[in-house]
């Protein structure tokens, strides 16, 4: 058996998105910005895309501007905010501890530069306490920047209560919910958004495009200088079909995103239940305020690393939600913000399903894991003194 479940790290291609892109690539290769009929006609099919992105979260057209991605989405609403509090004397910044590095590393940057950023905790259960985010706010706050939903552990934040403190306080609130659009219903009005990140591959788009939703009348600054596309706003000859494929993947998201969404908590509970049952293990994250395909557990006694190869083996892609893959040692910051102590964190595991996800690869995979975390802490130094009882479990 084949198993994908990394789909927080990126999702297959769908067919509505290679349909689209087809005949665009195709056919359609002018220049948006030229004036004869072939860019005229460029140009109109991406504005089709950029009303069809902004219908799915109650944005209007001219509020999107289509980026490479949410990295790039992220560094835009966080510098261009920033800029504005520079400008206007107001230096603090609100943000988490476990948001992703496209934010975290940028938030770094600006503390660099001069601006003081405050990071909440998100507790035990991964959540922001909206108490506390009120009481962070400050005169000086220019921006405060909270995930929609987290990428490891898929826990999903109160996002219209932060918008309504931060719409009654008057400060700009972005949040990323690359991990959210296309997944859950969003409508940045009612929830007083003033600026979105979104990534196409997220939801069965291509790589390499997404958008930032930038309310009307927030300042924006440009991370790319110069021609006048995206409304001078993001310089470069747009991808056209890129920008078709996330259109119609969002679209065909948001058509069967209800029915999609009870499927895969049915399943992802199925696996929550069966992954609880290996002893000292333990589940990360909420278990009912988080995405309906994220499951992310910790087993005492073993190293992440070694259980991803071994699945691997089994024919599951899975990721362990540890940095260890980017070449450092240190665990999860997403894991050590919600109190795991480093030992635990390095024994993580992220299963992230898909819309086609099965019962039966759920009891594959269940079946797997406890089978590979037995054979692993048969040899485990660790796992070795827990059991002679010459260190307490933490699970
Ligand atoms: C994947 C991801 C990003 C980065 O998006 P790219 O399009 O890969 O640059 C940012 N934030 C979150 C929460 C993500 O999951």
């Amino acid at each position: 058996m084949k198993i994908y479940a990394d789909n927080a790290a990126t999702t297959k291609l769908g067919r509505a998105a290679l349909e689209a892109m087809l005949p665009v690539m195709e056919e359609e290769y002018g220049n948006p910005s030229s004036l004869y009929e072939l860019g005229q006609r460029a140009k109109e099919i991406l504005e089709k895309a950029r009303a069809e992105i902004a219908a799915v979260i109650n944005a209007d057209p001219r509020e999107i501007i289509i980026t490479s991605g949410g990295s790039e989405a992220d560094n835009q609403a966080l510098l261009s905010a920033a800029d504005r509090g520079r400008k206007t004397g107001r230096m603090h910044i609100v943000s988490t501890a476990f948001e992703h590095h496209a934010v975290l590393h940028t938030l770094a940057k600006l503390e660099r530069e001069g601006f003081e950023v405050t990071l909440l905790p998100v507790h035990e259960d991964g959540l922001v306490r909206p108490a506390e985010l009120s009481a962070a706010i400050r005169d000086d706050t220019c921006l405060v920047s909270v995930m929609y939903a987290n990428n490891e552990i898929g826990t999903i934040q109160p996002i219209a209560e932060i918008g309504d403190i931060c719409a009654a306080r008057g400060v700009t609130f972005h949040t990323d919910a690359v991990q959210a659009v296309g997944h859950l219903p969003i409508d940045v009005r009612a929830q007083n958004i003033c600026m979105l990140s979104a990534s196409a591959h997220k939801f069965h788009g291509p790589k390499g495009v997404g958008f930032l939703y930038v309310k009307k009348g927030t300042p924006l600054i440009n991370l790319i200088e110069g021609g006048a596309q995206e409304s001078g706003r993001r310089a470069g000859t747009e991808n056209v079909a890129a920008a078709v494929g996330m259109a119609a993947s969002l679209k065909d998201s948001a058509a069967h995103m209800a029915e999609n969404a009870e499927r895969m908590r049915c399943i992802r509970d199925r696996l929550i239940k069966g992954l609880a049952a290996i002893p000292h293990s333990a589940l990360n994250g909420d278990a009912e305020k988080r995405l309906p395909g994220n499951v992310n557990f910790c087993f005492e006694g073993i190293e992440g690393e070694s259980l991803l190869l071994l699945l691997d083996d089994r024919g599951i892609c899975a990721s362990s939600g540890s940095a260890c893959t980017s070449g450092s040692l240190d665990p999860s910051h997403v894991l050590l913000a919600i109190g795991r102590v480093h030992d635990v964190a390095h024994g993580s595991l992220r299963l992230t399903i898909g819309e086609d996800a099965t019962e039966a690869e759920a009891d594959y995979i269940v079946k797997n894991v406890t089978e590979v975390v037995e054979y692993l802490r048969s040899f485990s130094p660790i796992w070795r003194d827990l059991e002679a009882g010459k260190k307490p479990y933490i699970l």
